[in-house]
């Protein structure tokens, strides 16, 4: 039985089928599955804040803890305005998926404020921040719940969480965030993790079918820390990107971009890739920005937000590989589309883990008031990748299973098995 009063919306109802279908695979019974899937904790919040103007507003913020049984509580807030009840529990989901399926010894979170921060001054985001930290703080902490960055917040929003919390306690704590700022104990390496860690899936998926990165002809949607990240990294192994696309449109070149200077060209003003006097614009406009996928291109990274690629997109997508940079990128009916076609997707809560993976390492230095060098930690996140990429093939092939059931299957035995351990309460 589920505990919706009303439909939920699309890719929550994807991952809780998901996990269904993984539950049945692993013939767990109907109260465990269900058990698993049921949030353990949803917070709704209130966010009043002063506007520089002095007048009032008030934005609505959550902060879902999906679940804690291997760990704390792990995952990013969003700030974007489609942030919802329901996707945030969904993206929770994924992060228990994804902490389980990487083996790292954490469960799964997803915070949000429905706000475009993008419409904030600086004041006013640090506001929302400190209030929403505030409004959540009692179920917070290095032992509990710890947030990142997502879509729309950075270091420095994770700066004002650690500031936040710690004038709460008492003391400086930065364990309970990870993605900060490098003088407040951040980890070498975190901004680039996600993108390194979807070049490796990449890389992997190539080479297990019998081919390489170099020359590869790569399209991405998203310009922001995944995607530039990806862009830039593919691009050092010899790959084509021959087009990129963000909120402002389609850049392409048969030739491959010049990723260097498009990387200049953003961090020095280009509000977006179309401004960037880069390649050639194909297309204009956000709603034009997944016609990138249309582009000929042998690997399609997705970075951008969920449910990108629907039946549309998936029927014009060119690749023959799809790595899913963002979270749920893929509508299931462009999954099932793609499948048929024989289109190789490497899923999300596998192929973005690099970014949690590098969390996961921040903590670690954190509880040991230690800071690695960036090889290192480039290292740990690169090979982590590389050990559960081949679990996850291995299982795939030995089960006939896609990439995505594979994982999900792996994600909910890790789960299920912790809960089977620890016994039920009372
Ligand atoms: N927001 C990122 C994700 O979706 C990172 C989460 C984290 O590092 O806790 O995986």
């Amino acid at each position: 039985m589920t505990t919706h009063d009303h439909a939920p919306d699309k890719s929550l109802e994807s991952i809780e089928y998901r996990m269904r279908e993984a539950g049945r695979w692993l013939k767990l019974e109907d109260g465990v599955i269900e058990t698993l899937i049921a949030p353990r904790r949803v917070l709704e919040v209130s966010i009043p804040i002063r506007r520089d103007d002095g007048t009032r507003v008030r934005f609505t913020g959550w902060r879902v803890q999906h679940n804690i049984t291997r760990g704390p509580a792990k995952g990013g807030i969003r700030y974007h305005p489609s942030v919802n009840r329901d996707e945030t529990v969904s993206l929770a989901v994924a992060m228990s998926l994804k902490t389980a399926l990487m083996n790292l010894p954490l469960g799964g979170a997803k915070g949000g404020v429905a706000v475009d921060p993008k419409l904030l001054s600086e004041h006013e985001l640090e506001r929302v921040t400190r209030r929403y930290v505030s409004e959540i703080f009692a179920f917070l902490g290095p032992d509990k719940d710890v947030p990142a960055p997502d879509v729309g917040t950075n270091a420095q929003v994770m700066a004002w969480v650690m500031d936040q919390y710690s004038i709460g306690i008492g003391h400086a704590v930065p364990g309970v965030v990870t993605g900060k700022p490098l003088a407040l104990g951040g980890s070498l390496g975190r901004d680039s993790a996600t993108g390194r860690g979807v070049v490796e899936a990449a890389s992997l998926v190539c080479q297990a079918n019998g081919t390489s990165l170099e020359g590869k002809r790569i399209v991405i949607q998203g310009f922001g820390n995944v995607g530039m990240w990806a862009a830039r990294l593919a691009a050092g192994w010899g790959a084509k990107i021959v087009g990129v696309s963000d909120v402002g449109g389609v850049i392409a070149s048969e030739k491959g971009l010049d990723v260097q200077a498009l990387v200049r060209a953003t961090q020095s003003g280009a509000t977006s890739v179309v401004d960037a006097g880069i390649g050639e614009v194909v297309a204009r406009g956000v709603q034009n920005s997944t016609k990138v996928f249309s582009l000929p291109s042998d690997i399609a990274m997705p970075c951008a937000l969920g449910g990108a690629i629907d039946k549309d997109e998936a029927t014009a997508l060119a690749a023959k590989y799809i790595i899913e940079g963002a979270n749920g990128p893929l509508t299931p009916a462009a999954d099932e589309l793609l499948n048929d076609r024989g289109v190789i997707v490497v899923p999300d809560i596998y192929a973005n883990a690099g970014g949690v993976t590098c969390s996961y390492l921040e903590q670690c230095q954190n509880y040991a008031h230690l800071q690695w060098d960036e090889d290192e930690v480039n290292a740990s996140v690169v090979n982590t990748m590389r050990a559960v990429f081949k679990r996850l093939h291995t299982f795939s092939q030995e089960n006939g299973l896609t990439y995505r059931a594979a994982a999900s299957v792996l994600g909910v035995k890790a789960l299920a098995d912790a809960h089977q351990l620890r016994g039920l309460h009372p």
